[in-house]
């Protein structure tokens, strides 16, 4: 599914071409994508409001709407594209909340272009935009949604809405300053559980999936069993930089495409040929070249280096689980074989 790197790449696509422009008209083909709102309520908000900016926190992708009159934002926003108006500052208009969630891609064409029949098919909203464009959201899984506040950065708005308690909870981006070594230090130690699921705890640092998780993991020479509150200074230094270092290197190449993300432009990531750990199983570890495992831990597939990455008492704690271990690796190449 996109991560977080995903959803920035569609944020500097989308945002390059949609930001400063008028909304004219929406369709809302799927009337269960802009729930609780009906489609009639949904466009009646955001019909002939102008989009501001292109913002992101976590995997959300947010349109800040100003009223129609100067183009431009009223605010400048946290790295959103935004155009500028003539000095006049527009009154702000709420905002424009879409999740992609599994499948979803947003895509800038010409009004009315006919894409190929199974994109046609699964086109769920379409925002008619000034100078005979359109931003379409598309959704083979149907799973995303797009969602209106009438504030904007309004994080008691976001809660009351049914839809977006996740994007109320969400901790610190990684690349923001607010997520920084002392940060992380104070929240893994006042935490007993393993480390990767808390990882891909959204309130804990937004945006970090299970694919990042994974590599930054290796990178850092972590096994994600691991006890929060039992890292070494040393190795939370280490995850701190990989965290960082990981989702830099992943947004400068555009994301990871595994299945179906494309950015707004339609283009594949290309950082899939760069992962060392996930979906790695059986191939040589990059530094040792002991086969990487996979193990299921907290419900998702989770991808290590047995030899780089130590669970320290291994032997007394979990030897059984070691078996299932190997079954899961198993199993696995004789799908992939
Ligand atoms: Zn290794």
């Amino acid at each position: 599914m996109p991560e977080m790197p995903e959803v920035e790449t569609v944020r500097r696509t989308v945002a390059a071409r949609v930001a400063g422009r008028r909304i004219e008209a929406v369709e809302v083909r799927r009337p269960k994508f802009v729930e609780p709102l009906t489609p009639e309520e949904f466009a009646q908000r955001v019909t002939g409001r102008r989009i501001a900016e292109v913002d992101r926190r976590g995997k959300y992708l947010i349109l800040r709407l100003t009223e129609d009159g100067a183009p431009g934002g009223a605010r400048a926003g946290s790295g959103g594209a935004k155009a500028n108006g003539a000095g006049a500052k527009a009154k702000p208009a709420g905002e424009i909340i879409i999740h992609l969630k599994m499948a979803g891609r947003l895509l800038v064409c010409r009004t009315g272009e006919v894409l190929e029949p199974k994109l046609e098919k699964h086109t769920h909203v379409v925002f008619r935009l000034e100078g005979d464009e359109e931003l379409r959201h598309i959704d083979l899984r149907h799973f995303g949604r797009v969602s209106y506040v009438a504030g904007a950065r309004d994080r008691a708005g976001y809660a009351a809405h049914p839809k977006l308690k996740g994007l109320a909870a969400l901790g610190p981006e990684p690349l923001s300053p607010d997520f920084t070594y002392e940060h992380l230090k104070a929240g893994l130690a006042r935490r007993k559980t393993k480390i990767k699921p808390l990882l891909l705890d959204q309130s804990f640092v937004a945006g970090l999936g299970n694919i990042y998780a994974d590599e930054s993991l290796y990178r850092a020479r972590i096994h994600p069993e691991r006890r929060a509150n039992e890292l070494k200074p040393r190795e939370v230094r280490a995850l701190f930089e990989a965290i960082q270092g990981i989702i830099a290197e992943a947004i400068a190449h555009r994301g990871t495409t595994i299945a179906t993300y494309v950015d707004g432009e339609g283009r594949r990531g290309e950082f899939a040929a760069m992962l060392l750990a996930y979906g790695r199983t059986g191939e040589k570890c990059s530094r040792c070249g002991t086969p990487i495992e996979r193990i299921v831990l907290g419900g998702r597939s989770t991808h290590f280096c047995p030899k780089c990455q130590k669970l320290p008492g291994a032997k007394r704690r979990v030897a059984p689980r070691k078996k299932v271990a190997r079954t899961t690796v198993r199993r696995d190449q004789k799908v992939v074989q």
